[in-house]
This record gives C-alpha cells, sequence and structure tokens, in this order.
C-alpha cells in the first residue's frame, strides 16, 4: 500500500483502462469482480478481457482471488491511483508527479505540478484495514453495507476534506487552497512551511498559543470542529503563521459528542505548548464561549455532499468518548446484514462517464464541485441511486467501442514499475521542480531518481531557477500546442486526437527529460 506508479499511465491502452474501470464499477457491489461481469461492462470479448486482466495483474492494478465461492478480480490502490491520476491529467489539472512529500496517517502525500508550471500537493487518501476495523463498530452505518470498502471510504475521506476545504478557504480560513478532486485523490495548494511538530523554536509562544486558539474558536462559531486539531496537522510558515491541514474528519458542533471533541482539540494544543515551548496558559476556550453566527457544517452537507455521503462522513469521524461501549446492537439487526441482496445493477452511464473522463473528452468547467457527486456514493452495496437502467450489466448501451486497431497498444512495452515512493523517501528537499517528475516519461525517470536519491544535489550543476525556467516553457509550449489542436480537429476526431497529444507529450516530456538527464 502506498506506492504510486506514474509510469502506468503512458503505456495503458484504451482498452486497458475500460477494463479497469469495469472492475471498479463492478467492486461497488461485489467485493470480487467475476470475469464474465467484467467483459460486460467493458464490452470485451471473454478472452480479450483475460489477458488485458492479466496485464493490469502485472502491473500491479488488479488483483487476483480465489476463494471456495467466487473467483475474480478486485481493484488495488494502485490501480486506483491510476484512474484518479490519469483524470486528473485528463482534465490538466496536474501533469507531473514529484517526490513524495510524506506519508500521513492515511494519506500519502506528493508534490505534483500543473501544466502551467504551478506546484501542488496531492493527496491520496488510504483508509485502509485499521480504520475498517473501528468502523465496524459503529453498527449504524455498517448496516447494510457489507461491501463497505477501502475504496468508499477513501473517496468519501476525500470528498469531505475537499468539501471542507473549499468552504473554509472561500471563508478566509488560513487553509491551503483547493484545487480539484477526483475518486481518493485531492489536489491542493502546497503550504510553505514546516508542520508544527519540526518546530523547535518560536519568536512569540503567546502569540502563537492565542492565534491557534482563536482558530478553534472561530471554527466552532462556524459550526465546526477540526477533530485533529493538533501540530502534526498545522503548518507554519517563515513568520510563525499558522496553515491547518487535514479536513476529512471535521466534525459539526451539533453533533452529540461536539464539547469532547471541541475540549480534545484545545487539550493537543495546551499540552504540545506546555511540553514543547514550556507555555502554560490560564486562559484557553470553552464549548460555552462558542458564539455561532455561521452553520458551514449545515451548508456542507446540503450543498457538496449527496445524502448517502453525508450520512456516512460520520464514520470519519474521530474516536468517540464512548467508543468502547459499542455493542448494543441486538442479534436481529446483525442478522438484517446477512439477508442482503447483493445489487448487480451496473451503472452504464457512470460507466460511460468515467472513460470519457479518462480520455479527458468530457469537458466540464465545474468539476471541483460537483463532478464526484453522483459516482462518490454508491460503494457500499446495495445503496445505489438507480438510474433505472441497466438491470445485471449488459453489453446493450457499448459505450462507444473504438476501433481495434486505433487502440492497439504495445502491451509489452510495459516496463517493470518504478517504485517511486521508496526511491524519492531519500529525496530532500522536496520542492524543487527539478525534482518533478513528468508522467509521461518513464524510462529515464526512474533511472535520474534513483541515482539522485544516492547522491543528494546531483542536478545541482543546473542553477534551480534555470531548471524552472525550462520547465515552464517547455510546459506552456506543450499547452499551447494541445489547445491549437483541439481547436483544429471536429468531434468526430476526438479519439484519434487525444492519442496523439498524449504522443505528442510524451514526445516532448522525453525532449524536456534532458533537464534531469
Ligand atoms: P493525514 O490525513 O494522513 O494525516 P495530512 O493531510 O495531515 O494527512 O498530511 C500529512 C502530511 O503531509 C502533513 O503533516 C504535512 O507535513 C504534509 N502536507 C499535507 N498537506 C500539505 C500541504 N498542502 N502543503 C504542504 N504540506 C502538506
Ligand atoms: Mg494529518
Amino acid at each position: 500500500m502506498g506506492k504510486l506508479n506514474v509510469v502506468v499511465l503512458r503505456y495503458l491502452s484504451r482498452d486497458d483502462f475500460r477494463v479497469l474501470t469495469a472492475v471498479e464499477m463492478g467492486m461497488k457491489n461485489h467485493e470480487i469482480v467475476p470475469v464474465s461481469l467484467l467483459s460486460s461492462i467493458a464490452s470485451l470479448k471473454h478472452g480479450g478481457c483475460n489477458k488485458i486482466l492479466r496485464e493490469l495483474v502485472k502491473h500491479k492494478l488488479v488483483v487476483y482471488e480465489r476463494t471456495k465461492t467466487v473467483q475474480g478480480y478486485r481493484l488495488n490502490y494502485g490501480g486506483y491511483d491510476y484512474l484518479a491520476l490519469k483524470t486528473l491529467c485528463s482534465r490538466e489539472v496536474i501533469i507531473s508527479v514529484g517526490n513524495q512529500m510524506g506519508v500521513g496517517k492515511e494519506s500519502d502525500i506528493y508534490i505534483v505540478a500543473s501544466p502551467s508550471g504551478e506546484q501542488y500537493v496531492l493527496k491520496l487518501h488510504r483508509l485502509g484495514r485499521t480504520s475498517f476495523r473501528n468502523l465496524k463498530n459503529k453498527r449504524d452505518y455498517h448496516k447494510h453495507r457489507k461491501n463497505m470498502s477501502w475504496l468508499y471510504l477513501s473517496r468519501l475521506s476525500a470528498t469531505k476534506e475537499f468539501a471542507y476545504m473549499k468552504a473554509l478557504y472561500d471563508r478566509g480560513f488560513p487553509v491551503p487552497k483547493p484545487v480539484d478532486y477526483n475518486r481518493h485523490a485531492v489536489v491542493m495548494e502546497l503550504i510553505n512551511g514546516y508542520p508544527l511538530c519540526q518546530v523547535r523554536e518560536l519568536q512569540d509562544p503567546p502569540a502563537l498559543y492565542n492565534e491557534l486558539m482563536e482558530l478553534i474558536v472561530k471554527l466552532a462559531d462556524h459550526g465546526l470542529i477540526h477533530g485533529d486539531f493538533n501540530e502534526f496537522n498545522l503548518m507554519l510558515d517563515d513568520q510563525d503563521r499558522a496553515t491547518m491541514i487535514d479536513f476529512p474528519q471535521m466534525v459539526s458542533t451539533s453533533h452529540p459528542n461536539a464539547e469532547w471533541y471541541f475540549d480534545r482539540d484545545v487539550k493537543c494544543i495546551r499540552d504540545f505548548f506546555t511540553k514543547r515551548f514550556s507555555y502554560e496558559s490560564e486562559l484557553f476556550p470553552t464549548f460555552r464561549d462558542i458564539r455561532r453566527s455561521y452553520s458551514v457544517d449545515v451548508e456542507v452537507s446540503a450543498s457538496g455532499f449527496t445524502k448517502d455521503l453525508e450520512r456516512d462522513s460520520a464514520l470519519l469521524h474521530p474516536a468517540g468518548p464512548e467508543e468502547d461501549d459499542e455493542e448494543e446492537c441486538s442479534d436481529g439487526e446483525a442478522a438484517d446484514e446477512e439477508v442482503q441482496i447483493e445489487d448487480e445493477s451496473v451503472d452504464m452511464e457512470e460507466y460511460k462517464h468515467a472513460i470519457l473522463e479518462l480520455e479527458g473528452l468530457s469537458v466540464s468547467d465545474t468539476h471541483a464541485d460537483t463532478q464526484d457527486e453522483g459516482e462518490a456514493m454508491n460503494e457500499n452495496g446495495g445503496e445505489k441511486k438507480e438510474t433505472g437502467a441497466a438491470p445485471t450489466a449488459t453489453t446493450s448501451g457499448d459505450p462507444e467501442t473504438g476501433s481495434e486497431e486505433e487502440f492497439k497498444q504495445a502491451e509489452d512495452e510495459c516496463p517493470e514499475l518504478a517504485d517511486l515512493s521508496a526511491s524519492n523517501k531519500g529525496f530532500k528537499p522536496f520542492r524543487d521542480s527539478d525534482s518533478l517528475l513528468h508522467m509521461a516519461e518513464h524510462g529515464r525517470r526512474r533511472t535520474d531518481s534513483e541515482a539522485t536519491a544516492g547522491s543528494v544535489g546531483s542536478c545541482s550543476t543546473i542553477p534551480p531557477e534555470v531548471v524552472r525556467q525550462k520547465v515552464r516553457r517547455q510546459l506552456t509550449k506543450q499547452q499551447k500546442a494541445a489547445q491549437r489542436r483541439r481547436l483544429q480537429k471536429g468531434e468526430a476526431n476526438l479519439v484519434t486526437k487525444s492519442k496523439r497529444e498524449n504522443l505528442n507529450n510524451i514526445k516532448s516530456s522525453m525532449e524536456s527529460a534532458h533537464f534531469w538527464g
């Protein structure tokens, strides 16, 4: 878990990601998706599907599994990363992925670049088995959701994080500027600073203490409690100004345990200041000090979240005071879970949409706000919003199948995947453009980062400014070329065109690879 394989972005063919997306779709109702279902979703011949699946397994995007009753495939984080990155790439939100900056509690953090050369942070949410175990205690939510999966939870986490970050940013809170999100991935402003946990000395501890306490109160006045307000989730710049990060667990001040959560956030800061800066203050806010003047909690729920998502968002709340006495659920209720019937239906419209997005063919300016609302919620078995179509997956709504030859790609070209996160770990500092790696440019990159990991500063003969300039120029050129191509041709050629664009990007990335060579 936790590896990010940018490499495959270049090598997967259209059929490959059709099948990959089919696995994702199938996983809404199945833990292991049978090949028969996959081939009918992807509308490929049975044998063709098997061959592609073997490739996907080789590249660690899906896993083959066999139990007593069922055999088939399931998506893993490699495949999910791929789908999210490819989509963000197609939306032209990001163009390259750089070094891993950190590993959070439940995330992997990468530095990425946009086509215009800006650097962002990419947070890949990774809710795994640990959180799963905690969640199973919450019977209310687990009920009817046998297949509540890491896939769904990670997407839920990212969706919630983006929604709150946006709401807070729009209201002037010191949070990173949200850029976009897809599936379990959030793209946001890169904060130039250090996590408070790494800071040993402060210019003015009382001033920062006050600033943080005021922030907690201001949040609560807006109806919100951070829920994990501590030295790991606060970034400090050169002037000791704080930026707050990490929002999936935010809680409303109307929550039954709100006071407890609130006090815990306050206590975290008090304890940290005592321990690290030997600063203790008699003054600290209490829940009664709150003068609620806005209801961002309600607004976010009402706007960004669909009903299911909003309800399930409680799954992400931090552990509460009563966490240990959870077993109040009766046997009868537990039995309900067993009789749940698996809903076999697959929403082909949604599938089609996902494919188009991967290809960069569905253009939507409002994607950041709305795109995922519909699709983000159905990964919990049987809770689908029916569109009226497609009972048991059919081959009927064939999503614009392209001609075989056109999309045949050299599957054999696929090299071993680069273990980017491992090779990047040795890298610091991580915030230089010269550490950025083009998604479409694998071969060199791997050797480069490996080489550099061994000797930090191997790029030091080229001044960072020059590298940055070159990268920027290169990126602008690519962008303009892409735009020109887009304007030149009509709808009919969209697919061929996007393929050509890809090739072009790969080519120019290969040229630009000299910067890192
Ligand atoms: P988790 O939910 O897994 O704890 P966080 O959002 O707290 O993930 O991020 C983990 C770490 O990554 C942070 O402690 C911080 O060092 C770094 N980080 C996260 N977001 C940003 C950002 N926008 N700018 C700079 N660093 C960040
Ligand atoms: Mg954190």
